[in-house]
């Protein structure tokens, strides 16, 4: 799984805007059917397939919601409810094959991946521990 570098927030409604490029990579246009389920307490959405889905379980399927004209998808209330997303929320974009993965958006050190206790300098995040260490080597 890695990481788009892109972060976007979640409007009032429970939308998320997918930009255009991944729409492209994946295929993903206007109006489109997503299947939307969670994965390790990330939202992961699929271009939904209706043909795939002979033969494959009925359990593994996720909830379905199509892409509106603006390529936004609403997060259905009861994923936001579990994974405690709320409007303006920020939601990190991943992809990993041809999945789109929503994370909540932790900014984390740049060295350590720390995301508790960081500082920002010149606009890259750095946790105090890694201060510390960076401190040692000057002395
Ligand atoms: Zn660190």
């Amino acid at each position: 799984m890695k990481s788009t570098g892109i972060v976007r927030h979640v409007d009032n409604l429970d939308r998320i805007v997918i930009p255009k490029e991944l729409c492209r990579t994946l295929g993903i246009e206007p109006k489109s059917p997503l299947e939307i389920f969670i994965e390790d307490s990330r939202i992961v959405l699929k271009k939904h397939d209706a043909n795939g889905l002979v033969g494959k379980k009925r359990g593994n399927l996720g909830i379905i919601r199509h892409v509106d004209s603006l390529d936004r998808i609403v997060i259905p209330k009861e994923i936001c409810k579990i994974l405690t997303i709320e409007p303006k929320d920020a939601l990190e974009i991943f992809v990993e094959d041809t999945k789109l993965i929503l994370g909540k958006y932790e900014p984390a050190c740049i060295f350590c991946g720390e995301a508790h206790d960081v500082y920002a300098y010149k606009r890259k995040l750095v946790c105090s521990k890694c201060i510390e260490e960076i401190k040692k080597l000057l002395k």
